[in-house]
């Protein structure tokens, strides 16, 4: 039986135990719909990192050395576990983060599960080349853990990306050491007890709670710790790229985004309209795909906004645990700070608020949380703050095009590089701007459509690298070329 009660204080997972910071020390965590502190996390530092590095290292050689099919087995026992146990982890998610409940049923928790239940089978089908040199030589090529890998992950979708990172690491035979956000601490704290259910040895796996510079920080120096899969903002990723860049250590980077939205006068309105709805404010605006700049073809530009606003005046925001709540809190009173500042910003800089704009105050036991409206700005161009940085919050602006060189311009506009959106029905414009537009990730006609095997990550300031599929599992293991004389 796993207990899924949330202690008052909760506990790195180490060398397979439950076990408190040596120093002593917590950090209030609060519930971001009430605004009350309802547990305490370790404040861990260096003393713990080097604990779970060297839990980590014990465990290593047994992992490594696993069969991929028993590997499989274990790893796939914590998805059914996660599946199971939906309901509670939705709960303790939506506790922890504010997004709505429906939200962590349908989207978070069952991506957890389908994380680890990817990456155990796609384990058992990874492959390696072999080169043949004519009558000369033949090459193999092994595909070897590395060996120890830190996984620090955000508070935007906590167990989603959290599992997205450790799943391929552990597949692939490797130890890890992981930290999620001091944000959203708690589903990573409940994993640790499905882990321990699951059967997964020892030190394979070990969770260290703290902030970013107490424990990331210390994970990104640690010298046995040989790569660094990151996913946050991308400040926090320049800083891990200077430390761990003369460390040699293998880096992936998945940093923030300013994603455009391109919507052509041809594109089928209605679906478009109900996409666009839920890519700009699903999860409060707090996904790094949500697409922050809505770029409108001027033929329609009109129709769109009058359309769009219809749309989101009736999204609800209030108590996450509300089946009726569109939106949520967003994660915490610094967060809400910064994109009421957003807002403000946009102001100064002559942008009119054609919706929301205002800090939502619901009644009863979520009068203490932090709620933004649905908020949407016009009359800004491409090279101000509001459209060149990142918010992550429930924010998008409206500009218009009038030719697809404009449009493109536009969306090129800034030093990110996430994702994009192209609503179209001309497929050959698809194609062409697909091709042009500067990001890592596309979608034409649709948004949010993940297939796990695809190359996930971004270009320019929004990463260095790739996660999903063969990429993950390539990241998380060292190419060795054996060339063997005929
Ligand atoms: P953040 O960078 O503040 O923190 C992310 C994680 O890194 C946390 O666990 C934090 O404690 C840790 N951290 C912070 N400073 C660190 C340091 N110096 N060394 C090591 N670890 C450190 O980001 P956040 O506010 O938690 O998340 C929001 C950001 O994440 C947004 O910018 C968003 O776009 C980005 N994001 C990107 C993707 C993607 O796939 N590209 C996905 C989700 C979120």
């Amino acid at each position: 039986m796993i207990d899924f009660a949330v202690p008052s204080h909760l506990e790195n997972y180490i060398g397979g135990y439950l076990i408190g910071p040596l120093s002593g020390k917590f950090i209030d965590n609060v519930n971001p719909a009430t605004g009350e502190v309802y547990c305490q996390i370790p404040d861990s530092g260096e003393k713990d990192v080097e604990l779970a590095v060297g839990a980590a290292k014990k465990a290593f050689p047994k992992w490594s050395a696993t069969p991929a099919e028993e590997r499989f087995l274990v790893l796939n026992r914590i998805a059914t576990l996660i599946d199971e146990h939906r309901d509670a982890l939705a709960e303790a998610e939506s506790t922890d983060n504010g997004k709505p409940l429906w939200l962590s049923k349908r989207v978070d928790i069952p991506r957890a599960s389908a994380n680890f239940r990817f990456f155990a089978t796609g384990i058992m089908h990874f492959s390696a080349d072999s080169h043949t040199m004519e009558q000369t030589a033949i090459n193999y090529t092994l595909r070897q853990p590395i060996g120890v890998v830190g996984c620090i992950s955000p508070w935007n979708l906590p167990l989603y990306l959290f599992t997205w990172k450790i799943a391929p690491a552990l597949a692939a035979g490797n130890c890890v050491v992981a930290k999620p956000s001091e944000v959203t601490p708690l589903t990573a704290f409940l994993l640790a007890r499905i882990c321990k259910e699951a059967g997964l040895p020892e030190g394979v796996l070990n969770i260290v709670h703290g902030t970013g510079p107490g424990v990331g920080e210390h994970i990104v120096k640690h010298p046995a710790i040989k790569a660094i899969s990151f996913t946050g903002s991308t400040r926090a990723g320049e800083r891990i790229a200077s430390i761990a860049a003369p460390m040699f250590k293998k880096l992936s980077l998945e940093l923030g985004g300013k994603n455009p939205n391109i919507i052509f006068a041809d594109c089928d309105f209605g679906k478009m309209l109900k996409t666009t709805v839920q890519s700009s404010f699903a999860n409060q605006g707090q996904i790094c795909l949500c697409g922050s700049r809505i770029l409108v073809e001027e033929s329609i530009y009109e129709k769109f906004k009058t359309a769009f606003l219809e749309e989101v005046k009736k999204l609800k925001v209030g108590d996450p645990m509300e089946a009726d709540s569109k939106q949520g809190a967003v994660v915490s009173k610094v967060h809400f700070d910064k994109v009421m500042g957003c807002i403000e910003t946009a102001k100064e800089e002559g942008g009119s608020t054609l919706a929301g704009g205002k800090a939502v105050k619901p009644e009863g036991r979520c009068a203490g949380g932090y709620f933004i409206e649905p908020t949407v700005i016009e009359g800004l161009g491409p090279h101000c703050r509001t459209n060149l940085e990142e918010i992550f919050g429930p924010v998008v602006t409206l500009q218009k095009f009038s030719t697809e060189e404009e449009a493109l311009a536009l969306a090129n506009a800034g030093h990110y590089g996430l994702s994009a959106t192209i609503w179209t029905s001309d497929v050959s414009r698809a194609n062409r701007v697909a091709m042009q537009v500067e990001a890592g990730i596309i979608w034409v006609n649709c948004w949010l459509l993940r297939d796990l095997r695809t190359p996930f990550g971004g270009i320019k300031n929004s990463g260095v690298g790739r996660e999903g599929g063969w990429e993950a599992l390539r990241f998380f293991t060292e190419a060795k070329n054996v060339c063997v004389q005929l």
